[in-house]
């Protein structure tokens, strides 16, 4: 198994050494030419969305991208991540890859304009969760699962093979959230 980490800007190498971690191997993906590469999965790390939306449009990755999505491959983003995957980003007229049927609202949670650190349910299961600057979901279209939420306000979604969470699971010592990711590109695999 071999994950590709959008690396154009934001927090990709943490993600990369929970990888590690857990035994799979990963690869930047900071130019086009990288996309060119066999990958199982996808992660779009935190860092800032609009930086990140501009550049991987700038450098060519984004109708790439949009294929593999549309192709099924699991993608996973965190934060920023999750601002890029939605439909539509509250009070902004674009959105990015605009292939999550949510909508979110960026910068949301009031005490987390520094960050904090909780302790909520994923999936099921209780995991440790990093906010930084993070957003939130508004609204969920119906083929979209909630898998966290946090003060009231969803912090984890997943709709088909697409998965993300407002939190930074890759800043936690809590590699839960990468274990479920890693566990839809095993089905994915499997179902090929
Ligand atoms: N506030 C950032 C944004 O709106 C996201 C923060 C993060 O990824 N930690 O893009």
């Amino acid at each position: 198994m071999n994950i590709g980490i959008l690396a154009v800007q934001g927090a990709f190498t943490e993600h990369k050494k929970i990888l590690e971690k857990l035994g799979v191997a990963s690869f930047e993906i900071r130019q086009k030419s990288d996309l060119d590469r066999q990958t199982d999965g996808i992660i779009i790390p935190g860092g800032e969305s609009t930086v990140m939306g501009k550049l991987t449009e700038e450098l060519g990755m984004k109708e790439i991208l949009l294929g593999y999505i549309k192709s099924g491959i699991p993608i996973f983003g965190t934060c920023a991540g999750m601002i890029l995957l939605a439909d539509k980003i509250e009070g902004e007229e674009k959105a990015h890859l605009a292939s999550m049927d949510i909508t979110v609202v960026r910068n949301a949670y009031g005490r987390q304009l520094g960050s904090f650190e909780t302790v909520s349910e994923f999936a099921g299961r209780p995991v440790k969760m990093v906010f930084i600057r993070a957003p939130y979901v508004s609204r969920t279209g119906e083929n979209v699962k909630i898998l966290s939420t946090v003060d009231g306000k969803i912090a984890a979604v997943r709709q088909g093979n697409m998965l993300a969470t407002a939190f930074h699971p890759e800043l936690t010592d809590d590699a839960s959230v990468h274990e479920y990711f890693i566990g839809m590109i095993r089905d994915f695999s499997n179902n090929k």
